[in-house]
């Protein structure tokens, strides 16, 4: 498997993007309120896209016809923004691409709208739990597997499920690249992570059962079951240190 490594010179633009695609998500994270439409948020962004000088790397791609992805409860992934208004207590994911001086980037944030019960805050909380302990293990010389089985076990733990339907991925100058990052998987296995290697890691989990599928207007994923979904994600380089988020505030 050819996984395309990036320079420092490369990756110092990737976070470029990567902070105005952090600043996006926690904008857009505070908007998020009971009362508003999805499509206000996708307005928002639109807003700060031009702000910042930066792309949305979702629109268009393959005919996705926003700069977000919303997606509410059930909603696993790919929610297309409109009128739904969001209502105290749901679990809104939004997630978002930044394409900025030819280079992708790749984020995503789960939020409560107003109060929400404390089940579903930590259910929430292992998926950042999750995406926070592969970050911590990803270092050069690792096996890919590695950060799928820290993800899956974590999840499980919780007794939530991981979707094995969507993975993360390899970034950069394309929205995906090799390799996928499956969030379940055998520790020792896969490619070994190498220093200029940047990754979209993404738990996507369900409280239910792990099946998905995918609703008529094509793009939005659901639980089969209905049971609440959410994901997070981050893009970060590989390098000799360790892991560096690139989509994050300084
Ligand atoms: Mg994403
Ligand atoms: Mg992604």
């Amino acid at each position: 498997m050819f996984i395309p490594l990036k320079t420092s010179a490369q990756i110092a633009i990737m976070q470029k993007g990567g902070r105005i695609l952090a600043n996006i998500l926690s904008t857009l994270g505070k908007e998020a309120k009971a009362g508003i439409t999805t499509g206000y948020l996708n307005k928002k962004a639109d807003e700060l896209f031009t702000l910042y000088k930066a792309e949305p790397s979702f629109k268009g791609y393959r005919g996705f016809p926003a700069s977000i992805c919303a997606s509410v409860n059930d909603e696993v992934v790919h929610g297309i923004p409109g009128d739904r208004i969001l209502c105290e207590g749901d679990l809104l994911t939004i997630d978002c691409g930044v394409y900025y001086q030819g280079w992708h980037t790749d984020s995503a944030i789960t939020v409560p709208i107003g109060i929400c019960n404390v089940e579903i805050i930590s259910f929430m909380k292992t998926a950042e739990k999750a995406l926070a302990s592969a970050i911590k293990i990803a270092r050069p010389g690792i096996p890919l597997g590695d950060i799928s089985a820290i993800i899956e076990k974590t999840v499980h733990e919780k007794g939530y499920s991981v979707v094995h339907d969507l993975t993360g991925h390899g970034i950069g100058e394309k929205l995906h690249e090799p390799p996928q990052i499956p969030n379940f998987g055998k520790k020792g296995s896969g490619p070994i992570l190498k220093p200029g290697m940047t990754l979209a890691i993404e738990p996507i989990i369900t409280m239910g059962k792990r099946f998905v599928e995918t609703k008529s207007d094509n793009w939005t994923v659901v639980t089969k079951d209905g049971s609440l979904a959410c994901q997070v994600e981050h893009t970060i380089a590989v390098t000799e240190r360790g892991a560096e988020i690139l989509t994050k505030n300084l």
